[in-house]
């Protein structure tokens, strides 16, 4: 079968692999759509420091189900359109002995440290298959990003009538967006392109600020009626916005980093302490997600 392999940074190539050979409790996808993450470009780019080449990329998956080995649940059936969890826990970390896979220490994504699922064929065990029904494929392909953000936005325990900021309304952004709202958060949603400033207005969000258009710091005070709000969700992954994040919460808010940084930040950290905020990673996604 055909895959897409990135060989090297700027390398990319068509190889001829063997079909994977399914082994117990195993599912195997025709996959059929498959995102192309920010993690992806990384990859490409020679910025993603989990991977080794040569690496065949892929983890935001939609396929069909086409032949399920012994041990599988007679649920999952071939004809089946799912998406797949595409990480591989450790279950010996301590993250993973406190039921939270999603930050394991030793985790495998397909893709980054796994070969992934830019090929005609992938072979899955069944507990990572997630039924589609009532989502087309291309749907099915942004589940894992989407799920990505729900869980940043769980991860900022917003509550009803706060207002909650969230830089950036990529994928992850509009996940949290969406659980802000979900929540009753006042969602304040900054980006730069009107387009997804207008998408998530569809979605509900409250307040939409242009950050290239706008001066982002006085409209978020007038907003915000001079308090800042309850929880920032930096979902960009800008040293300038990992800095505003800080600046902008308000006094005792809540700040949630779900972008990863590509160079390292200057904090001044007095304020985490006179604002005495809380401050939270979000990794990845989990089942409930
Ligand atoms: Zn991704
Ligand atoms: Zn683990």
């Amino acid at each position: 079968m055909k895959a897409f392999c990135i060989d090297e940074p700027g390398k990319y190539s068509f190889k001829e692999i063997p079909e994977p050979v399914l082994r117990e409790g195993e599912v195997l996808l025709r996959v059929k759509k498959i995102g192309y993450c920010g993690s992806d470009l990384n990859t490409w780019r020679g910025l993603n420091p989990l991977v080794k080449y040569p690496r065949i990329p892929g983890h935001e998956i939609s396929g069909v189900v086409e032949k399920t080995a012994s041990g599988v649940p007679g649920s999952i059936r071939v004809g089946d359109v799912v998406t797949a969890m595409p990480y591989t826990s450790c279950g010996k970390c301590w993250s993973c002995l406190s039921d939270r896979p999603n930050a394991c220490k030793n985790n495998e994504t397909l893709g980054v440290q796994r070969e992934g699922a830019l090929t005609e064929f992938v072979a899955l065990p069944w507990e990572k298959i997630i039924d589609g029904k009532g989502l087309g494929l291309r749907e099915l392909a942004i589940v894992e990003p989407l799920a990505i953000g729900i869980h940043a936005g769980k991860r900022c325990a917003p509550k009803e009538g706060e207002f909650m900021l969230v830089f950036g309304c990529g994928m992850i952004g509009i996940g949290a967006i969406a659980e802000g709202i979900r929540a009753g958060a006042k969602v304040i949603a900054v980006d730069v392109d009107d387009d997804k400033l207008g998408m998530v207005r569809a979605i509900g969000a409250a307040h939409t600020v242009n950050s290239r258009k706008e001066n982002l710091a006085e409209r978020v005070a007038e907003i915000t009626g001079g308090h800042g709000p309850a929880v920032v969700l930096e979902a960009i992954g800008l040293p300038e916005t990992f800095v505003q994040a800080v600046d902008f919460v308000a006094y005792s808010g809540r700040v949630v980093f779900v972008g990863y940084a590509k160079a390292p930040v200057t904090f001044d950290t007095k304020y985490f302490i006179l604002k005495e905020i809380s401050i939270r990673g979000s990794r990845g996604s989990g089942r409930p997600d």
